[in-house]
């Protein structure tokens, strides 16, 4: 798994969990691996953009996933082909 080394800066350690600006944090998911907005902090892995990456998650993708955008451009290259290809049956 690829990991980020940077730490999510500000965040406290408190009895109820990690917090930032009074905020109590929740590990990121599994989808977040590899999104450049993961953050290191006490042994796990944190969001610097949303206190609950799983909710980021619920019924679609994170809007914010910065390794999720490179897949889409991705796929965005294939539709070209796709379109060279019906336009090359019309033939
Ligand atoms: S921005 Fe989205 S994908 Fe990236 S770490 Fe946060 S919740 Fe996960």
């Amino acid at each position: 798994m690829s990991t980020s080394d940077k730490m999510l800066a500000g965040a406290v350690k408190t009895e109820a969990g990690v917090e930032l600006n009074g905020v109590l944090l929740k590990p990121v998911v599994e989808q977040c691996a590899g999104c450049d907005r993961v953050r290191n902090f006490d042994e796990q892995q944190f969001c610097s953009s949303y206190p609950v990456p799983a909710r980021k998650w619920v019924g679609g993708r994170c809007n914010f996933a910065t390794h999720i955008k490179t897949e889409s451009a991705a796929k965005a290259k294939v539709n070209p082909l796709k379109a060279s290809k019906r336009a090359a049956k019309g033939r």
